[in-house]
């Protein structure tokens, strides 16, 4: 029997809309045989997901998805695949990181709270964002409180009216730092959804080529934000440079964009994927002798 899986899950650890036992649920209903918690910028749901994992006979890798910054490009989205999760220096830069998104959340919402006052609209506190957000917070927690008062229709409504106008720019991971990481947690590092980096697939195979140098071992292929077209050019990208194919829908709740366990609406994401990256975690440990 055909087995099937979801790389890229999110969970209340950071913008995900269930808990980690929530999850897991879910995928055993959806007949997935393995998930991969990947958070941003947080490891919090990781134990929570596998003890509800081994209950419930479902394989959970741990993991994480890290925000980025590679030479022109910000926001670039890494994954890191069986990291240790409980590294001490780890959990440490990750509490430094999710403090500065705090910061940087209370000062998105006082310039938003300054466009609603001249919108004679009551100001949003930080409470009622912190509510909605356990793990690290991010805009869409801010857009679900924006929601949550009626002031806007949806997350893409609150993006385009509040959110975007009234960005404050994040920190990021240097690129070359975060792979170092990864590598250091024993884990595979994986480009997540590719495509949001550029639709134009001859510039992304020069980052991609650059980011192995770095040491990334793998890349997405199997994501939402591409077309089949890019599925196809994509893979035969990540053969000629030697990195691993994986896939995940990036599935932040039911009724957001993605459904856990599929792509582009009715794909099934494969369990080779799994098998994949567990073959690049094996290949990466000989290498090094463990
Ligand atoms: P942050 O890491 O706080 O900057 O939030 C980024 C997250 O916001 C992304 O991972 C998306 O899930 C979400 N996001 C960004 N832009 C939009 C948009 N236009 N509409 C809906 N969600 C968005
Ligand atoms: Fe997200
Ligand atoms: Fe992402
Ligand atoms: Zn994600």
């Amino acid at each position: 029997m055909k087995k099937y899986a979801d790389l890229h899950v999110h969970t209340t650890f950071s913008d995900g809309l269930l808990s980690p036992a929530e999850v897991v649920d879910l995928a055993v209903r959806k007949g997935l045989s393995a998930i991969a918690i990947a958070d941003h910028d947080s490891v919090g749901g990781i134990d929570e997901a596998i003890e509800a994992g081994l209950k419930a006979g479902i394989e959970v890798i741990p993991a994480v998805e890290l925000s980025v910054s590679f030479e022109a490009f910000q926001d670039v989205h890494l994954l890191g695949y069986h990291i240790d999760h409980h590294d001490g220096l780890f959990l440490k830069r990750l509490d430094d990181f999710q403090k500065r998104r705090d910061n940087r959340g209370s000062a998105i919402l006082e310039k938003i709270n300054a466009k609603l006052v001249q919108e004679d609209r009551l100001p949003v506190s930080g409470e009622e964002v912190a509510a909605l957000a356990q793990g690290s917070l991010g805009r869409p927690h801010i857009a679900r409180a924006l929601q949550a008062r009626g002031y806007v229709t949806g997350m893409e409504d609150a993006f385009v009216r509040y959110l975007e106008p009234c960005d404050v720019p994040k920190e990021y991971f240097a690129a070359d730092e975060a792979l170092a990481e990864i590598e250091r947690l024993g884990g595979v590092s994986v480009l997540a959804h590719p495509v949001s980096i550029t639709s134009q697939l001859g510039k992304l195979e020069g980052v991609l080529k650059e980011l192995k140098y770095l040491g990334l071992d793998g890349v997405e292929v199997f994501s939402n934000m591409c077309s089949t077209d890019d599925i196809i050019l994509l893979s035969a990208c990540a053969a000629r440079l030697g990195l691993t194919v994986t896939g995940g829908s990036d599935f932040h709740g039911p009724g957001e964009y993605a459904d856990l366990g599929f792509i582009r609406k009715e794909n099934r994401l494969s369990y080779t994927l799994v098998e994949n990256v567990a073959a690049a975690l094996r290949k990466k440990r000989a290498a090094q002798g463990i």
